[in-house]
């Protein structure tokens, strides 16, 4: 296949700035190589709750089910009831966050370059809360071997594909959590088995986000559930640069998600100045699954013009406010596609 349907949900706050972003960049790519795509912009967010009462409505769920891939920007206050629902919708079960170093970007460390696998289905995540009375309130967390199991697999398989350290840190707190952390632990210990060739460890969730800061360069694949992955790679995009760097994958069997660890940033929306390297890199990770799906190397290569653009600007120190630059959101976007083709 060399044509893919791409459904674009803009989102709010610096949500339609990103989305434009990521859209000229993908014309751009139609424009320039055998790799085409059909954008279809959904609604789906704060926008679409005012205008149609639902913050994803069906229509907006048919068209991302009739696309190969979805790219999301940041949802505003309405994102649980779209991230979340599309998440157990597509069983995206993986969530992918990469932190890399990129020349004259302020980071803990240069030799950064580690992927935080995160467990995207359970844990807290599934909302649970009940009150026993007024003032005291339970919260239940599920961990599944099933799912456990699926994650853990993921992880080793991401780490066959390095061509770095290729090694998987199951990170956890099974000495408070015993139960339901012990059999996360236990079922990434018995998946670790079938992959000998991958170094396997384990550490505790505070020990991991002390070695973040530490030695960030050290970690590879950090395989994880989810409310510690959540925090872990926030910790890990500020290690090499920030938020506006931080891109994200959901992927499940069938489909993926791909979309800025960040959220829809209100304080700075509407001023030209975000940094849309989030969503660019997120971009280059749906071209990188779309290559692998459809055993296509065309998205592959694209990809890989994606973020050769960004590290050749970073290198001559072209860049947004928030690392340190002056570029504008749009003006960055040009030099990219200058850089490109
Ligand atoms: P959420 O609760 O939805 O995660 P938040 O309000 O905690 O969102 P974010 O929107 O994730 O915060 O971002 C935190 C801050 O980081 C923003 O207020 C903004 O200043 C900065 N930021 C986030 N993304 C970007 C970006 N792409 N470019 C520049 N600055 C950004």
């Amino acid at each position: 296949m060399t044509r893919y349907n791409i459904a674009l949900v803009v989102g709010d706050g610096i949500g339609p700035e990103l989305t434009t972003s990521a859209k000229t960049i993908l014309e751009l790519i139609n424009d320039n190589s055998n790799t085409k795509f059909t954008i279809k912009e959904v609604n789906a967010g704060d926008d679409a709750l005012t205008k149609f009462g639902k913050a994803l409505p069906d229509f907006s769920i048919d068209l991302i089910k009739k696309s190969e891939a979805c790219l999301k920007g940041p949802v505003g206050e309405s994102a649980a009831d779209v991230i979340i629902v599309l998440r157990r919708l597509f069983d995206l079960y993986a969530n992918i966050r990469p932190a890399k170093s990129y020349p004259n970007i302020k980071n803990l460390s240069d030799n950064v370059d580690l992927v935080i696998v995160r467990e995207n289905t359970e844990d807290v995540y599934l909302g649970w809360e009940f009150s026993i009375d007024e003032n005291t309130i339970i919260a239940l967390r599920l961990i599944s071997e099933k799912a456990s199991r699926r994650i853990a697999e993921y992880a080793f398989k991401t780490a066959t594909l390095r061509d770095k350290k290729r090694k998987v840190v199951a990170v956890h707190k099974a000495n408070v959590l015993r139960k339901g952390d012990g059999l996360f632990a236990k079922t990434c210990r018995l998946t670790a088995e079938q992959y000998p060739d991958i170094e396997y460890s384990e550490l505790y969730v505070d020990a991991c986000a002390m070695n973040l800061i530490r030695n960030p360069e050290d970690f590879d694949i950090v395989l994880t559930t989810n409310l510690f992955g959540d925090i872990l790679s926030d910790e890990a995009a500020q290690v090499v640069g920030g938020l506006g760097m931080a891109p994200a994958a959901n992927v499940g069997n069938n489909f993926a998600l791909f979309e800025p660890v960040h959220g829809s940033a209100f304080d700075i929306a509407g001023k030209n100045i975000a940094n849309p390297s989030s969503i660019l890199l997120s971009t280059k990770m749906m071209l990188e699954w779309l290559g692998d799906k459809y055993k296509d190397d065309g998205p592959f290569n694209e990809s890989r013009r994606i973020e050769d653009a960004i590290t050749s600007l970073f290198r001559q120190n072209k860049k947004t406010k928030d690392i340190g630059g002056t570029l504008s959101t749009t003006d960055f976007t040009k030099l990219i596609a200058i850089s490109m083709y």
